[in-house]
């Protein structure tokens, strides 16, 4: 079926196009609603310009596809868009709880040293306890020894 075979009147034609009785899903559609094949078409009305139609005879009513090629395009490019921009918004998120697991990953590395730090400032302190204590026991023999 096609444009210029009849099967379209008047009253399929409004603001300058034609419509169907209603077009079910946004974007480039597979199939009719009624469960027919849909076919992409050129148009006699605006020559060149391409449409989607169903294979169903027009004339049993219910609504079937009946949309503009580029209209149907742009709908499904709209909505990559919008899945595009859930898709940035989900990698920034990402990005953002990367930071922060960088974040703490240097601060447990600031730990960690602090707590070495410490720890060797305490293996120093006891050795010099040590040594200190060495040479008192040394000094307090060597006096011993001299009385
Ligand atoms: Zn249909």
């Amino acid at each position: 079926m096609s444009l210029s075979n009849g099967s379209w009147t008047s009253t399929t034609m409004r603001n300058g196009r034609y419509r169907g009785l209603s077009d079910t899903k946004p974007g480039i559609p597979k199939k009719c609603c009624c469960g027919c094949e849909v076919e992409l078409r050129t148009s006699l009305i605006e020559p060149g310009r391409k449409f989607y139609i169903c294979t169903r005879p027009v004339s049993i009513p219910g609504p079937h596809v009946n949309k503009w090629w580029d209209e149907a395009v742009m709908e499904d490019l709209l909505e990559i868009k919008g899945k595009m921009e859930d898709q940035d918004k989900q990698l920034f998120q990402i990005a953002m709880d990367c930071g922060r697991v960088d974040k703490l990953v240097d601060e447990v590395e600031m730990l960690k040293d602090s707590g070495e730090k410490h720890e060797n400032k305490a293996a120093n302190e006891f050795k010099i306890a040590v040594v200190f204590g060495v040479v008192v026991m040394i000094m307090a023999m060597i006096i011993a020894f001299l009385k």
